[in-house]
């Protein structure tokens, strides 16, 4: 007789006791460590709520100064306000080409006014570069609850310290600045941010698991 043996797959839980305690042992050490104890907030593994919007598009050429191309673009915008349409328009097409967004955008406005179907091809491109998509983000907070929900994949994952320390550590600055939907990550905020640790780290991890992380503003 064939015996069948059942084995059941395993399905790695995030609404367990020792998960739930461990999220908040974290949690009590980042708020000591760093922030004297002054975050108070109850911590879960939640999907969070919402999404965050992402860059998608396309990067445009940025024109480094004095360089040909920049000199070309400006010397086409000093001819578009004498008026001097056609003389701007092939200094225009050479920056529009190389993917310049400005030129991109002054290109489809000239074609369009001559009639030229061409128009269409630069305002595309010019799109392309503001394409957003949405994205669950890896943890949240809930200002009206006080609560911090870390998405139940981290743990499914077996998200390393580093990484739930980070997103606990962001989170918690969220309590301690002030922001609105339209910019949740104002300069004050970033300053707390940028100190937590290994903040690179656990960035490049969130990145590679598909996550939209926070990049820092250039210095
Ligand atoms: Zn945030």
């Amino acid at each position: 007789m064939q015996m069948i043996t059942f084995v059941p797959t395993f399905v790695p839980r995030c609404d367990g006791e020792s998960d739930r305690l461990k999220l908040e042992h974290l949690f009590s050490f980042i708020n000591s460590r760093y922030f004297d104890d002054r975050i108070q907030a109850t911590v879960c593994w939640e999907i969070p709520l919402g999404s965050v919007t992402i860059s998608s598009g396309t990067p445009g050429k940025a024109l480094q100064p004095r360089s040909s191309l920049w000199h070309r673009f400006a010397k086409a915008t000093h001819l578009l306000q004498a008026g001097q349409r056609k003389q701007a328009q092939p200094l225009l097409q050479e920056c529009a080409d190389a993917g310049h967004p400005d030129s991109e955008l002054l290109m489809s406005h000239l074609l369009k006014q001559q009639g030229d179907s061409r128009w269409e091809q630069y305002a595309t491109a010019y799109n392309r570069h503001l394409d957003t998509t949405r994205a669950v983000p890896a943890a949240c907070y809930y200002p009206q609850h006080n609560r911090i929900a870390l998405h139940p994949h981290l743990c499914q994952r077996r998200a390393p310290q580093f990484v739930l320390k980070y997103l606990l550590f962001h989170e918690c600055c969220h309590q301690l600045v002030e922001s609105d939907e339209r910019n949740p990550h104002p300069p004050a905020f970033m300053e707390w941010e940028r100190r937590a640790p290994q903040r690179d780290k656990a960035i490049a991890w969130l990145e590679r698991e598909g996550f939209p992380t926070l990049q820092l503003p250039a210095q």
